[in-house]
């Protein structure tokens, strides 16, 4: 299987956004890359220099309308989302993939959102859909269930070694279906702040979404078990904002590592 194919064919970036765009030009260069596959995106070929001086036909961007007073609208309508599913079945251009970002896609109208679904859920194989949100709250449950859902953030921050090297070990673990092992490493780390398994599950979904484009070996698991596993390190921020005790968090992390959806 390819790089290429092993990519997801729609991902929601949330995150600010300079750092959501960069991430979804990184990933659509990726995805259109005409480069040797371990060196994507090369930027050197063809589709990555179109990429970059913002010219590749198959690298499409949907974004709110300006009124007359050169204002952006409020919204993103749905005869925008109409028009972009329509085009999508329209082969590519220049290569195999065509790829479409959807900026500021967390001002989709409930309309726009409902008309976008079906080809989130079976899009042609040649596209991929790439959303840009602040958070992915703003999008309705229907629509986030279908795509690989990545945060992006500002500065980014390196996870420290440690929690780098933590999260390795879960990972590991979760692949190995290593239940027993899991629970003496969850055990291990009572003693954790939630600051510290925050950034565990910070450094997994890093390495989860390298792993889900291909750029780490994938440890042997399928994507929807990847996608499991991502969501669950979601989840696990969640709770601890929320301020849900560390121990409580690792006990649900030993038992849902294993859940395959
Ligand atoms: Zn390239």
């Amino acid at each position: 299987m390819s790089e290429t194919q092993r990519l997801s064919h729609a991902y929601i970036l949330a995150g600010p956004e300079e750092a959501r765009r960069q991430r979804s030009l990184t990933l659509a260069k990726t995805m259109l890359c005409e480069g040797p596959a371990d060196r994507r995106p090369c930027g050197l070929c063809r589709s990555c220099r179109k990429c970059a001086r913002g010219v590749h036909p198959d690298l499409q961007l949907v974004t709110r309308r300006t009124d007359e007073k050169g204002k952006l609208k409020r919204e993103i309508y749905v005869d925008q989302i109409r028009e972009l599913v329509s085009s999508a079945w329209i082969l590519p251009n220049d290569g195999e993939r065509k790829v479409y970002i959807v900026a500021d896609a967390g001002t989709m109208n409930p309309a726009a959102q409902n008309a976008f679904l079906k080809l989130l859920e079976e899009p042609p194989a040649f596209v991929s859909l790439l959303l840009e949100c602040d958070s992915a709250d703003q999008l309705l449950e229907t629509v986030r269930s279908r795509c690989v859902l990545e945060h992006v953030r500002g500065e980014e921050t390196e996870p420290s070694a440690e929690a780098r090297e933590r999260a390795e070990r879960f990972l590991d673990l979760a692949a190995a279906e290593a239940r027993v092992s899991m629970l003496s490493f969850t055990n291990g780390l009572g003693d954790l702040s939630g600051q510290e398994l925050t950034e565990l599950a910070q450094a997994a979904r890093g390495l989860l979404a390298d792993m889900l484009c291909g750029r780490l070996p994938d440890r042997k698991m399928p994507r929807t078990r990847l996608m499991a596993l991502s969501r669950l390190m979601d989840k696990t921020e969640e709770y601890l904002r929320f301020n849900v005790s560390p121990k409580h968090v690792l006990g649900m992390l030993s038992v849902e590592a294993f859940e395959k959806e």
